[in-house]
């Protein structure tokens, strides 16, 4: 038997063939149909099917379908609430495929949580029970591992650590409250921090980098330009790290985590943010003690494989 899993993002639906100790034998994707739940699951059908055709299976071989979207899901996992990067609000998602393969279970999870759990299968949390997988990009996901297991709130709402206050009185979030671990930790702002000293100083390293062009500024500029030694550069990174490392502090004290994982666009940064980091966590932490801080090992496929084995481990 064979686990499916799809990944839906705001650019492409991901869909996947998984093996029963999770990993990833076969995937394919296509670009998300804009704005259209009744399109997305169609091109879900069609994906499904040509894998199972190259892989020489059929739907008899699939033991359980998973999804991962990038939203908020009912605590009975049902109804995808709020998916704002696919313009989905109340949609039926999991009736919807249910409909399409009523003789195969069907799971569905947010992306984050489906993240954290494909780095249980051969990546960075192998073998350990408490985890946390935070994923720095536009904003902040985080998924958390508990007793070997998914765990997705006491009453199922979901974790939202990227929603925990870092500074009260901070800038405004999209949440409704201010200062959040994903205002001060998130890719957005080292690309607003950047854009601010390139503007103030257009001579300077980061404003050189991209030509003069603001709007060319990543967060990679940042980094890049930090690692190449530019002081400017160096101090809104340290900063950054100074953040992330004040947020891991502070789940640590709470989870006391076997290791936590890094994933997103500004986790390839390299040991310029893994070094420090670990030192700073080490200095904040109340256990005074060095936590294993790696990179997540999945990428894009940990949407997918995370889908893939969802049912299986709510069952362990
Ligand atoms: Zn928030």
């Amino acid at each position: 038997m064979i686990h499916l899993g799809f990944d839906i993002g705001g650019t492409n639906i991901k869909a996947g063939l998984v093996s029963c100790e999770g990993r990833l034998l076969m995937k394919n994707s296509r670009p998300f149909p804009k704005q259209d739940d009744s399109a997305c699951v169609a091109l879900m059908e069609t994906m499904a099917a040509q894998l199972l055709k190259e892989a020489d299976l059929s739907l008899s071989d699939v033991a359980d379908i998973g999804v991962a979207v990038p939203g908020s899901i009912d605590p009975a996992g049902e109804v995808v609430l709020h998916a704002y990067n696919l313009g989905f609000h109340n949609v039926h998602l999991k009736a919807a495929v249910s409909r399409l393969y009523p003789d195969i279970p069907v799971t569905m999870a947010n992306d984050a949580n489906a993240a954290a759990l494909a780095e249980l299968y051969g990546g960075a949390f192998s073998g350990k029970k408490t985890a946390l997988l935070l994923t720095l990009g536009t904003g902040v996901g985080a998924g958390l591992i508990l007793g070997g297991k998914m765990f997705n709130g006491g009453r199922g709402n979901g974790v939202e650590i990227g929603h925990m206050t870092l500074d009260y009185r901070g800038a405004q979030c999209s949440c409704g409250s201010r200062g959040c671990l994903e205002t001060l930790c998130s890719a957005a702002w080292l690309v607003q921090q950047g854009r601010r000293e390139a503007q103030a100083n257009p001579r300077g390293a980061i404003a050189g980098c991209v030509g003069g062009r603001m709007e060319s500024i990543s967060a990679k500029t940042v980094v890049d330009c930090a690692r190449r030694g530019d002081a400017k550069a160096a101090a809104i990174f340290d900063q950054y790290v100074e953040y992330l490392s004040q947020g891991i502090a502070s789940i640590a004290n709470i989870l006391d985590p076997e290791v936590i994982a890094l994933g997103g666009g500004v986790s390839l940064a390299g040991d310029i943010l893994y070094s420090p980091l670990r030192q700073k966590v080490k200095e904040k932490v109340f256990f005074k003690c060095e936590y294993q801080i790696v990179p997540a090992v999945w990428g894009n496929d940990a949407g997918i494989i995370g889908a893939a084995m969802l049912l299986g481990n709510s069952k362990k």
